[in-house]
């Protein structure tokens, strides 16, 4: 059976409508608006972006793919050159980190609020509709077949509706192809823009005026649970957050801002935001189910891409790029389907396809055991070890006329004080295994 069964509804039809405005949806629209027919982005903000929170640098290849000539418009902040990696202690840390001013841009840190909004009127310019501050309330579902959506203000219908509305996607949710989300599937994740002047930022994190530093934050306040630091500098403000899951904070009874403050006034990170002021505070979630949360991909006349298919790399703070390339695939997916007039499910069963073969799903499948080898084993990889590797250093640097190789030992025997024999070929196997499955 096949959509165009359906009567017409002239006035109101059009022949895809993206619901969500944020990178998966406008990749999505403008991939189908290029080919010619015709489609609706609906975004509830006020424009797209108004409403998007992340950390954040967007990735350069995957957004040529969308913009070609996007760093040459796009409203960008600092190209980033520098990556930190830093795993803080109680009161001391051990920073790595990776510089290359060479090489093209790998990304670049964005205010959504700008990018997002610029994605949108590129893709008005290349002819999607696109109608804001409207909330899709229900899909419209008939014959089995998704062949429109309900807003506030009128019904609209279409061959095919493509869910970009993020993590929490009520939609998918409605038409049953994804369930409740579950707490120890989504991250909550607070973030502050603080204003610093521009050349406290270059010297501070030793870069020039376009450049920018990412730092990745392991531990500290977050020390045993399952969470992760971000910081990016922008041009005149530092971005500086966490994500921690979300059942870690309801058993814990923690509030993550209180997480954060602590964060910020580590002796590592204190400095580098000294004096700055507040200028924005924000919430949002994060998915973190990974490859064995992906939802039900597509349904007849219906696919979901982006947060809302669950499609984030928590560990590389990737998904914008996720986001755009599944918006792009269903995008085209929903042009081969129009050429056909075929919105099956059989039809769009391509779009799993195309996924599948892509840094996508390839990607996620991964990292597939990464989370629940991280929920198992939390206190030991997210808490033990990395003080362990603090006070290796502090042992390393430490000058205090005990010879050194009293100092090793004393290290070393420590180790086997804290943790049984057993215990540490548990941790290695449970290490080993995750390689493997991370490698094979
Ligand atoms: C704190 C944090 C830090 C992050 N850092 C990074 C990073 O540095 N780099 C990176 O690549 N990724 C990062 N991510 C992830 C990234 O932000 C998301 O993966 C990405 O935004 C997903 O894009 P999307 O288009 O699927 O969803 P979103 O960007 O969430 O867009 C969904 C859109 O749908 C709209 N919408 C929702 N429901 C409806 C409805 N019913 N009707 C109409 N409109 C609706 C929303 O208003 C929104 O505009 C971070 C996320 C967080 C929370």
């Amino acid at each position: 059976m096949t959509g165009e069964n359906f009567e017409n509804r002239e006035e109101n039809k059009v022949d895809v409508i993206v619901v969500g405005g944020g990178p998966a949806g406008i990749s999505c629209a403008i991939t189908i608006a290029r080919a010619g027919k015709n489609v609706v982005l609906i975004e509830r903000g006020k424009f797209s972006g108004s409403k998007n929170v992340f950390g954040g640098a967007i990735y350069a290849q995957p957004t040529r793919e969308i913009f070609p000539d996007f760093e040459k418009n796009a409203p960008l902040e600092r190209k980033n050159v520098e990556h930190k990696y830093a795993l803080l202690g109680e009161d001391d840390s051990t920073v790595v980190s990776y510089k290359n001013t060479k090489e093209d841009a790998v990304s670049y840190t964005v205010i959504r609020a700008k990018f997002d909004r610029w994605m949108a009127e590129e893709a008005k310019k290349e002819g999607v509709i696109i109608v804001e501050e409207t909330v899709v309330r229900e899909l419209i579902v008939e014959n089995g077949f998704v062949v429109g959506v309900k807003t506030e203000l009128e019904d609209y219908y279409c061959n095919i509706v493509v869910l970009a509305d993020g993590v929490n996607s009520l939609l998918a949710k409605q038409i049953g192809l994804r369930g409740d989300i579950n707490p120890e599937d989504v991250a909550l994740s607070v973030k502050e823009v603080i204003k610093l002047d521009k050349e406290k930022i270059n010297d501070r994190f030793h870069v020039t005026d376009d450049e920018g530093c990412v730092y990745t934050i392991f531990g500290g306040s977050m020390l045993g649970m399952l969470g992760l630091g971000f910081m990016y500098t922008n041009d005149n403000s530092v971005s500086i957050g966490l994500g921690i899951t979300l059942n870690e904070l309801v058993e814990r009874k923690i509030k993550p801002y209180e997480l954060l403050d602590k964060m910020k006034s580590h002796p590592t990170i204190a400095p580098l935001i000294k004096g700055g002021e507040l200028l924005e505070y924000s919430a949002h979630l994060i998915p973190e189910g990974g490859y064995k949360k992906i939802p039900v991909l597509y349904g007849a006349g219906v696919m979901i891409c982006g947060d809302a298919a669950m499609f984030v790399n928590n560990l590389h703070w990737e998904g914008t790029n996720l986001a755009m390339i599944s918006g792009k695939l269903a995008g085209e997916t929903a042009v081969i389907a129009l050429g056909k007039q075929d919105y099956s499910e059989h039809s769009l069963a391509r779009y799993q396809e195309v996924l599948e073969e892509s840094f996508v799903m390839k990607d996620l499948r991964t990292y597939k055991d990464l989370m629940n080898v991280m929920h198992d084993r939390k206190d030991e990889f997210l808490g033990y070890y990395p003080k362990k590797i603090n006070s290796f250093f502090k042992m390393f640097t430490s000058v205090n006329s005990v010879p050194k190789t009293e100092l090793y030992w004393k290290f070393i025997k420590s180790i086997f004080k804290d943790r049984k024999f057993s215990v540490l070929i548990k941790d290695g196997i449970s290490l080993m295994k995750l390689l493997w499955s991370i490698l094979r």
